[in-house]
């Protein structure tokens, strides 16, 4: 099983953004209790399984102190302790990326940082409310080189309002000259919630043609394969097959423990949600009450999670389970599928349906079609 913890808290909340997290950490000495309680409660969820990987998000991790990470990690090691060399990642804003902290990260047994960069344009960066500047971001990796961490995975965004293709492939050579282990790149999307969604409800917003955030994240997607980096899911690329072992259980159904306001968990049948909503959270736990909502997952369900998981990864999904689903598809399964090989979207290889990086590009309509009811 992994393990994922998500902290609610950021130093402002960025305009795209429609995770659960705070512009706030004045509830943060009660999260902190509310959690520890969680992790007490939740320790028959899986039974005995060990934890593989551990995945702290947010939400900005990083913005808790030192000793509040250590106080997290000390609790999850009590409860769930996980073995040595396991994958342990901390998601981390760049302006929190001090020697010290960095410093303190490692001792606390995290091996592995991803880190929110999205752009190193400074008018960009404060159109779409990050919190740190092109330099920080700079200045953050050249410390963690010489931290040495060698697991290092950041995030870029396309599509990002006042954004240039020019600037995002200045962007991409800049970062060529620090050895990312990892980049995740992701096409900009309205989420509901997000202050762009009010914007663009107000006509306030003006993003750049999606055609060409399509055509730029091909062009991005060739320079990585040069530098060296493998497509190796929709929005992820890793050199060295440094894959993101906790992200890549999720994409094979592994089951999984989430802590925290809205975290997600998993157990092979159902899944959970933890409520979005701090205060709400913090009572119950209070209380001794775990604040979730719950889901029998169908075989149908299960079947549509297979395709939505497996076909995002370069190791697609076995054929024999792809063309045979439990409930009555739109159409001919088998057809539809080959259908998608026909025109450049899929190919088979040693049994399994993969699709190709075109054919990601139109992922979200290969989806809903294969899905069942
Ligand atoms: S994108 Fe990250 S840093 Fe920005 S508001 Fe969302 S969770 Fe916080």
């Amino acid at each position: 099983m992994s393990l994922y913890v998500h902290i609610p808290f950021c130093r402002s909340k960025c305009h795209y953004c429609g995770f659960y997290s705070l512009a706030s950490s004045a509830r943060k000495e009660a999260f902190l209790h509310a959690l520890e309680k969680e992790m007490e409660l939740r320790t028959a969820y899986l039974g005995q399984t060990v934890p593989k990987t551990l995945y702290i998000g947010g939400g900005t991790p990083s913005f808790l102190s030192a000793p509040e990470l250590e106080r997290i990690v000390a609790g999850l090691h009590r409860h769930y302790p996980l073995p040595a060399g396991a994958e342990s990642t901390l998601e981390a804003n760049p302006e929190d990326l001090t020697p010290a902290n960095l410093r303190a990260w490692n001792a606390c047994g995290f091996n592995r940082l991803s880190i929110g960069i999205q752009t190193l344009d400074d008018a960009v960066l404060k159109r779409v409310g990050r919190s740190h500047s092109a330099a920080q971001a700079l200045i953050g990796l050249e410390r963690v080189a010489a931290a040495g961490y060698e697991n290092v995975s950041v995030d870029l965004m396309l599509g990002l309002p006042g954004s240039t293709p020019a600037q995002t492939l200045a962007d991409l050579e800049l970062l060529s000259h620090f050895p990312l282990s990892h980049i995740s790149v992701y096409m900009l999307g309205v989420d509901p919630g997000s202050v762009f969604e009010r914007q663009q409800a107000a006509g306030k917003l003006t993003l750049p043609a999606e055609q060409e955030t399509v055509s730029l994240f091909l062009t991005v997607s060739e320079q990585l394969k040069q530098q060296g980096f493998e497509h190796y899911e929709i929005s992820n690329f890793a050199r060295h097959r440094a894959y993101s072992r906790h992200n890549s259980r999720y994409w094979q159904q592994k089951p999984y423990l989430g802590l925290g306001p809205s975290a997600h968990s998993y157990d092979g049948t159902s899944r959970q949600w933890n409520i979005s909503r701090i205060e709400t959270y913090i009572a119950s736990l209070d209380k001794g009450i775990l604040p979730f909502e719950r889901e029998e997952l169908t075989l149908s369900d299960k079947y549509n999670e297979y395709v939505m998981t497996s076909l995002r990864t370069m190791w697609g999904a076995e054929w024999d389970l792809l063309r045979k689903p439990p409930g009555p598809a739109a159409s001919d399964p088998e057809k539809q599928l080959m259908s998608y090989i026909e025109n450049g979207w899929a190919r088979m290889e040693a049994g399994r349906f993969i699709l190709t990086e075109t054919g990601w590009l139109f992922s979200d309509r290969i989806f809903s079609e294969l899905f069942v009811v």
